[in-house]
């Protein structure tokens, strides 16, 4: 399949343009924040609950909140259809959004206690992970929780030998290269870095290049989305 053409890729789209994206803060009543993301073919509800007691006990920590990110992928999301629950990769995405998130959240301030960060995907089209994460830290501002900073994460990758901002399906299956992305973007600290395919060192740094670019772009829509929200209370 040839992804790229006359400059433009399968959905039209520039190298270094991001797939269209909505951002909704709160659409859930019951959980304590939670944020609805459309990011091109990607559906994604994320729920935050707590600051609350840390059970078991055991998984207490005495100077600091557990923050626990559970990813789940719909069975209906995919193609094929997923078998429902937990497998590697959904244990690997918890692990690595859970450990993300704790750089940013001041977890010092709840001692023994735990966030639970609940990511669902309901539709996927590549670059979940990152989808997951930005609609995570969405919700855990809605939910109020404090953060140094609202992460944001976004992937490059390189497709028909380009280096390109924000895979979607077909690119991501046919494609050389894909290096998810997430950051704090005030400090531009490094949060999540991965690379699943080659990359000269030049492609690397071209390929960070957008995703920090494209971080900066998605960390100005959650603003906006919260804004929208917080500033209609306001109005009331
Ligand atoms: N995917 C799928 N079935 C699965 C897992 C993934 O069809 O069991 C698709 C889905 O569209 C996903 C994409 O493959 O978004 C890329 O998956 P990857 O593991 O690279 O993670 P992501 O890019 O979603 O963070």
């Amino acid at each position: 399949m040839e992804l790229i053409k006359d400059g433009k890729r399968l959905d039209g789209r520039k190298p270094d343009e991001l797939r269209p994206i909505k951002i909704e803060a709160g659409p859930l009543h019951r959980a304590d924040g939670s944020c609805y993301l459309e990011w091109g073919g990607n559906k994604i509800i994320a729920a935050v609950y707590g600051p609350k007691e840390a059970i078991p006990r055991h998984i207490q920590n005495p100077t600091r909140a557990v923050i626990n990110a559970k990813y789940n992928m719909a069975s209906f999301s995919v193609g094929d259809r997923k078998r429902p629950g937990p497998d590697r990769r959904s244990r690997e995405i918890s692990k690595i959004t859970s450990e993300a998130l704790e750089n940013v959240i001041l977890t010092e301030m709840f001692p023994r206690a735990m966030i639970d960060v609940n990511i669902e995907v309901l539709d996927a089209d590549a670059g979940t992970r990152c989808a997951g994460i930005t609609a995570a830290a969405v919700a855990l501002a809605d939910a109020g929780i404090p953060m140094e900073d609202i992460p944001v994460a976004c992937a490059a990758g390189k497709v028909g030998d380009t280096v390109v901002l924000d895979l979607m399906g077909e690119e991501d299956q046919e494609g050389q290269a894909d290096v998810p992305l997430a950051i704090a973007p005030r400090t531009e600290n490094i949060l999540l870095l991965q690379m699943d395919g080659h990359l000269t060192v030049e492609e690397f740094d071209r390929a960070l290049e957008l995703a920090m670019n494209g971080c900066q772009q998605i960390a100005t829509m959650q603003r906006e989305a919260l804004m929208k929200k917080y500033q209609s209370f306001e109005e009331d």
